[in-house]
């Protein structure tokens, strides 16, 4: 069995549920893992419209499918639709994977330990000050790791009341933590502080803007305002855009001496964390970015 091609009786099924989801980089990346691991599984991308989420659910359990993974817009409405919740998903608000077991479905959140396993292979252990830009889905996701992983952290996001949610949050389920939470309409540090180990850019900016397009420059342009122009090469820019994969805000901190973690890596890491946890077994990595780097090329970049 080789990730679909010879689908039989004993076919195990899993998929991803979202609407539209046709241009979903998973099914790629996951049937070229149960291939490469010889499981007779494959993975199907399932368009569910918002309403239509409940019957899916419950269309999954009686179907026996082998595992699920959520994404926009069903990463939040799933919550209260599940049997029950790992803690990282409760805490983050937003269940990306679904374990399907003896008991129920089982929401979890494989985001922020996706991230950290691919920070920390790339670049090491997570820096002890992390500035994290946005307050949404994907940004309370890496919020959680970064103070998980003993980061002060400071949150800046458009809407500062959503910054200083996400900030009361963390508090609340780790009560020594230390987090600021303000907006961006001023420069993300200024020269006295310096700037933090880590920089997490968490939201939609930059997405599908390819390089010397109109939305690139107006990328360039918000991090400009943001970013102090003194050099930094102590510092990591994380990018969670993962398409282009050289983003505007990489390009920001390139010229600053800065690192840069594609956004690429925490898709890997989080898409091989739910094929673990499903499978139980160790998730080809290799073979899942490089499938996931081939459907990222052959499509144009609508996320
Ligand atoms: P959400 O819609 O939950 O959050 C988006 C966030 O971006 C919000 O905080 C929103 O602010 C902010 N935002 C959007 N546009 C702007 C802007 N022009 N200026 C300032 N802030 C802005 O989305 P997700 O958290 O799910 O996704 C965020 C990004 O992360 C996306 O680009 C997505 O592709 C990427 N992602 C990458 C993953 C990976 O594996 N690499 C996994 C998941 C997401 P407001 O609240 O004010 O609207």
């Amino acid at each position: 069995m080789t990730g679909g091609s010879r689908v039989s009786g004993a076919t195990r099924v899993a998929a991803v549920l979202g609407w539209p989801v046709a241009h979903s980089r998973s099914p790629a990346m996951q049937n070229a893992a149960f291939a490469a691991l010889g499981l007779d599984w494959v993975y199907v991308a399932l368009p569910v419209a918002p309403g239509d989420l409940a019957q899916a659910l419950a269309g999954a359990r009686c179907l026996g499918l082998a595992g699920l993974n959520l994404t926009v817009p069903h990463k939040v409405a799933a919550l209260p639709l599940l049997d029950a919740l790992e803690p990282a998903a409760a805490r983050i608000g937003a269940v990306n994977t679904v374990l399907v077991t003896p008991q129920g479905l089982v929401g979890a959140n494989t985001d922020g330990a996706g991230w950290t396993r691919s920070f920390v292979q790339e670049h090491g252990p997570v820096p002890g000050s992390v500035t994290l830009i946005g307050a949404g889905g994907a940004a309370r996701a890496v919020a959680f790791a970064a103070v998980e992983a003993g980061a002060t952290l400071r949150i800046a996001a458009r809407d500062p009341q959503r910054a200083q949610a996400l900030a009361r949050d963390l508090c609340a389920t780790s009560p020594g933590a230390t987090v600021e939470a303000r907006g961006l309409d001023r420069p993300l540090w200024s020269p006295d502080e310096g700037a933090p180990g880590l920089v997490v850019q968490a939201t939609s900016i930059g997405m599908g803007a390819a390089p010397g397009s109109d939305a690139w420059r107006s990328a360039q342009a918000a991090w400009d305002a943001l970013l102090p122009p003194e050099p930094c090469p102590g510092t990591v820019f994380s990018d969670l855009v993962y398409t282009p994969r050289q983003t505007a805000l990489l390009a920001a901190g390139a010229l600053r001496g800065a690192r840069g973690h594609e956004g690429l890596g925490m898709l890997v890491h989080q898409g091989a964390i739910a094929l673990e946890r499903w499978t139980g077994r160790a998730a080809p990595v290799t073979v899942m970015r490089e499938a996931l780097i081939e459907a990222l090329g052959a499509e144009p970049p609508t996320y």
